[in-house]
């Protein structure tokens, strides 16, 4: 059988078993190490996306391999009528990370959309209590795919075949403030009645890495407060060190010099670094008081394995400097690209290592293809996020010289597909 004919197979495969929902995948991958990742058929891949923001990492870390087998000699899964030493001391670390009040909790979930879902039920039952009747989210909002967070994800194209969703929750225009004013105005409140939670991403990741000013975050931060409503961050994509602190509004409230501190914060993606394993931090006593028992489970949720990854996550990225490696990725990509002088490049936006390149143009999905199928090169692993902007997420250690060399790839790939639109 010649090599080609390996990656077919398993994608005849994948055709006739997997459910359809992501359609052909692009390459039938093997293995990785760092930020390289090779195919079934042998070809190497640099890797600028790390599985969507995930990999923190790279691939196969050795400290993570190591813990991932000590751990497994040790025990992987236990019921939630008993707990470990790693899930203790994982949410002790994400308590002291995030720099949350007293009285904080919090609660392991196995992925984005289930912390999400865990956010919007604590603020449900808190509007049940207050006698609210809104909860707010924001336009091109992504907060998942299960029913209450694609409730709150703003695409009617994923939301409409499974309607109707959650009710009583309203988008308004992502970044406005005048818009945000008026959701929580007193018209709005006599009118439409109180809002009791809002759903933000202080980056809009799958919108198109679309960032919200700190002025209209610390607003959303102001308004909420003001109005007994929950605040929710959503740092699914953002968080554990993505934008060079551990969490993105750290970075806001710097900018802003205002307290952004959420009432619940939700992350997944970097926390394990490719391990399923996400978490919700409600931020003092009240909010972590508004769920009772019984009200809540998981039984994968923070199993030992995952607790000790994540753990082993946060460890390194200490002690490798990661959060600044991630801060500095933003300014030297950026770099770079002014210095292509691209006339195809219209913008780079975001922070750390979460960016986008606009291009002048909808041909970056044919840029994210071309650069997986190059012959006279290494390939690259690069997002269309949308028709216009390719998505950066690579691992906060990415190797310069594999940057680099992916950056040279890239230039090359947009002009010649620039130049053929
Ligand atoms: N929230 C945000 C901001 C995301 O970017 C994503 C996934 O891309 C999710 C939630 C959903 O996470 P998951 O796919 O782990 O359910």
């Amino acid at each position: 059988m010649t090599e080609s004919l390996l990656s077919d197979q398993f994608l005849d495969n994948y055709q006739n078993n997997m459910l359809g929902v992501f359609g052909k995948p692009a390459l039938v991958l093997d293995h990785g190490k760092g930020s390289e990742v090779f195919d079934v058929d042998g070809n190497v891949y640099i890797d600028l996306l790390g599985g969507i923001a995930v990999n923190c990492l790279g691939y196969c870390h050795e400290k993570i391999n190591n813990v991932i087998i000590e751990q497994c000699q040790k025990m992987i899964h236990h019921s939630n009528f008993f707990t470990n030493k790693q899930t203790v001391e994982l949410a002790k670390k994400l308590i002291d990370i995030s720099g949350v009040d007293e009285g904080s909790k919090v609660f392991f979930t196995n992925s984005g959309a289930e912390s999400n879902e865990l956010a919007l039920k604590i603020v449900k039952k808190h509007m049940n209590q207050i006698g609210g009747k809104r909860i707010i989210a924001l336009t091109n909002s992504f907060h998942g795919r299960t029913l209450g967070a694609l409730s709150l994800t703003y695409k009617s194209q994923y939301k409409e075949p499974f309607s109707p969703l959650i009710p009583n929750i309203e988008f308004i225009e992502a970044n406005n403030l005048d818009k945000l004013e008026l959701a929580f105005s007193e018209l709005a409140t006599q009118k439409y009645g109180q809002i009791a939670g809002m759903f933000i991403e202080t980056i809009q990741g799958e919108a198109g890495v679309k960032p919200l000013s700190a002025q209209y975050i610390a607003r959303c931060r102001e308004l909420t407060k003001r109005n007994n409503a929950l605040l929710v961050i959503d740092e699914v994509q953002t968080g554990m060190g993505r934008t060079g602190s551990w969490f993105s509004y750290q970075n806001q409230a710097v900018v802003a010099s205002a307290d952004i501190s959420p009432d619940i914060i939700t992350m997944a993606k970097s926390l394990g670094d490719g391990f399923p394993i996400g978490a919700v931090i409600t931020n003092g006593e009240t909010v972590s008081n508004i769920l009772s028992k019984g009200e809540h489970g998981s039984t994968f949720g923070g199993n030992p394995l995952a607790a000790k990854i994540a753990n082993e996550v946060i460890s390194i990225i200490e002690d490798e400097k990661l959060l600044q490696r991630s801060g500095e990725l933003a300014i030297y990509i950026s770099k770079k690209i002014l210095d292509w002088k691209n006339e195809f490049v219209k913008e780079i936006r975001g922070a750390g290592a979460l960016l986008a390149v606009e291009l002048s143009g909808e041909f970056a999905d044919r840029v994210a293809k071309r650069c997986l199928s190059l012959e006279s090169s290494k390939r690259v692993i690069i997002n269309a996020v949308s028709s216009n902007s390719l998505r950066f997420a690579p691992a906060f250690n990415i190797d310069a010289d594999i940057l680099d060399e992916a950056l040279d790839i890239l230039n090359n790939v947009i002009l010649e597909e620039g130049k053929s639109v």
